[in-house]
């Protein structure tokens, strides 16, 4: 799916407040990702700013992504937005279980559902995963198999070409862990272990989603996780924000 680009997706959450904002910021990033031929960038916005966005670039270096969606594509479903909506309006991609929506109540089970729908409207679908926290144990490796597996119920082996998989530990999300990624062995160490849940359930000869990370990837950290850490990418939350941060994560990536 990437062509050997890695993959940088920054997810804004509920930011910018304003739609003038928005546009700036996006412009800021675009203009130094559209230059960058080794990556692919993917900004993920608030719903309400994707069509402006999306039709403020028209080439494939910059793709406009959504937070979320819903597992139908029309009716009485008030307040959701669409797999078809989205990819109507020049959304490319979409994530999918971020743990800040299953914090909300949404388990795997709509997860999988999400997904199904999302494929099959044509977007690609980035597969949030990741434990809760984590101790001596080995307990984080039965959470992230167990979740993956049931997040991916009932998707074929076909569907897998437009999934990729953000290994996202949620004690490592910015706001909880005063900004502190994971190692980048232990990133690694996870990186494998998803690929061999996946192989397992899928088959060895299946190629296998993109592995890339999140968690308080910032300019200091980006070039030893992407070098280190066996991922292909890397999903931004605050660090997205600040377009001087953002643009230096790219160039990062560019580079290697
Ligand atoms: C996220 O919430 O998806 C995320 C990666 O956030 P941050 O980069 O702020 O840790």
């Amino acid at each position: 799916m990437l062509k050997n680009k890695k993959l940088i997706i920054a997810n804004w959450k509920m930011n910018p407040t304003s739609e003038t904002k928005a546009k700036k910021l996006f412009l800021s990033v675009k203009r130094v990702s559209s230059r960058l031929q080794n990556i692919q960038t993917v900004v993920c916005p608030p719903f309400l700013y994707i069509k402006s966005l999306a039709n403020l670039y028209k080439g494939h270096r910059v793709a406009v992504g959504a937070q979320d969606t819903f597992i139908k594509n029309k009716g009485s479903y008030t307040g959701m937005v669409s797999p078809e909506m989205l990819e109507d309006v020049g959304c490319e991609y979409v994530i999918i279980g971020h743990s800040e929506r299953r914090a909300l109540g949404e388990d795997n089970k709509l997860v999988s559902k999400k997904i199904l729908a999302s494929v099959r409207a044509g977007l690609k679908v980035i597969l949030c995963v990741g434990e809760q926290k984590r101790d001596d144990g080995a307990e984080h490796f039965n959470f992230l198999e167990e979740q993956l597996i049931a997040s991916l119920e009932g998707i074929s082996k076909n569907a897998l070409k437009n999934i990729i998989v953000a290994y996202e530990p949620v004690w490592a999300i910015s706001d909880k862990s005063k900004n502190k990624a994971v190692d980048s062995e232990d990133i690694q160490e996870m990186s494998i272990f998803t690929k061999k849940v996946l192989s397992d359930k899928y088959g060895v000869k299946t190629k296998l989603p993109p592995i890339i990370y999140g968690g308080s990837v910032n300019p200091n950290n980006a070039k030893n996780i992407l070098e280190n850490g066996n991922v292909e990418g890397l999903l931004v939350g605050r660090a997205s924000l600040d377009s001087k941060k953002f643009n230096m994560i790219l160039k990062i990536a560019n580079e290697l």
